[in-house]
C-alpha cells in the first residue's frame, strides 16, 4: 500500500518558490507528462501558460520543497499532447509510489482549501492563518483545520475462508473487504460491529488492528482490522452490497490491485497468515 516516503517532513512554512516541486491539480485531476511523469518544478508548468489560483506548501523530501498547486478554474488551457490531467487513481501504477504519496497529501489539502473559502458559521470569507495550517474567519473567529474522516475496513475470517463483498459501485467481478465511515460518537470498534451487522448481517469478534492508510478521496483515513466470524449467515444489504460470499483462500475472486490500497495489503497478509498457521 502507498505510504509516506521515508524522510518526508510535513512543513507548511518551507520556502515556496518556482523551483519547488509542484503537485498541480485542476480540481481533483493531477496534471503530468504522459510518457515520463516525473517530479517537476512549478516553473515547468508556468511555461505551459498554466495559472495558479492557490498554493499550499506540503513539506520537504530529499531536501526539496513540495507544493500543492490548484489551477485557476479557467487555468487549465489546452494541454500540449505530451501532458494529461487525470484523477489520481488513473496515475496509480504510473507514477512512482513516493511521488504518489505526496500527491495524495496535495489533493487533500487543495480540496480542504477549496471547500473552506467561506466560513461555515457566518458565511464571511476566510483567511489563511500565518504559521498554521488553518483558515480563520475574522468576522466570527471560527478556525478550520484540514478535516480527516475516519473509516473502518474489516476482513472477516472463518477458518480458511474470507468474507469478501462487492459494493454496488465496484467494477464488475471485483471483491474486497468490508468498509464504511464512522458515525458521530462511535469508536472504530463500534463502527466495525455496526457496519458488519448492517451490510452482511453477521456478528464478529477478536478484532485485530492491521494498519491505517490515508485515502484522499476526498479526505478519509482508512483504519483496517481483521475479525473472526462469530455467528450468523450472510444476508447482504442490497442498498450497499451487490454480493457477499465466503471465499476459500485458494479460490479468491478478482480483488483490488496489489501495492496501492490497504484493502489488498490486508487481504494478502491475512491469506499469508492463514496459510502459515494452518500448514
Ligand atoms: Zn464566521
Amino acid at each position: 500500500m502507498i505510504v509516506t516516503p521515508p524522510g518526508f517532513l510535513p512543513d507548511h512554512r518551507a520556502v515556496d518558490d518556482d523551483n519547488a516541486i509542484a503537485h498541480v491539480f485542476s480540481r481533483d485531476r493531477l496534471v503530468q507528462l504522459t510518457d515520463s511523469p516525473s517530479l517537476l518544478p512549478w516553473a515547468a508548468y508556468a511555461e505551459l501558460g498554466l495559472v495558479a489560483e492557490r498554493r499550499h506548501v506540503i513539506g520537504r523530501h530529499d531536501g526539496v520543497t513540495h507544493v500543492a498547486v490548484a489551477l485557476a478554474q479557467n487555468g487549465l488551457l489546452e494541454l500540449p499532447g505530451a501532458w494529461r490531467a487525470s484523477g489520481l487513481r488513473q496515475w496509480f501504477g504510473v507514477l512512482p509510489e513516493p511521488h504518489l504519496a505526496i500527491a495524495m497529501r496535495a489533493v487533500q489539502l487543495l480540496e480542504w482549501a477549496r471547500t473552506h473559502r467561506f466560513c461555515g458559521a457566518c458565511g464571511a470569507p476566510t483567511e489563511r492563518v500565518p504559521g498554521e495550517r488553518a483558515y480563520s474567519c475574522a468576522a466570527c473567529g471560527l478556525s478550520v483545520y484540514p478535516r480527516i474522516c475516519p473509516a473502518m475496513m474489516v476482513l472477516i475470517t472463518r477458518g480458511r475462508q474470507l468474507l469478501l463483498a462487492r459494493g454496488v459501485t465496484f467494477p464488475p467481478g471485483r471483491y474486497s473487504a468490508l468498509a464504511g465511515f464512522l458515525e458521530a460518537g462511535e469508536s472504530i470498534e463500534d463502527a466495525i460491529h455496526r457496519e458488519v451487522r448492517e451490510e452482511v448481517c453477521v456478528e464478529v469478534d477478536n478484532l485485530r488492528y492491521f494498519a491505517s492508510q490515508s485515502w484522499p478521496f476526498p479526505n478519509s483515513l482508512m483504519i483496517a482490522f481483521t475479525a473472526q466470524w462469530k455467528s450468523g449467515e450472510i444476508a447482504a444489504d442490497p442498498a450497499e452490497i451487490a454480493d457477499a460470499q465466503w471465499f476459500d483462500i485458494d479460490a479468491l475472486p478478482d480483488m483490488p490491485a496489489p501495492r496501492v490500497s490497504i484493502s489488498r495489503a490486508l487481504i494478502d497478509a491475512t491469506v499469508q497468515r492463514l496459510r502459515t498457521t494452518r500448514a
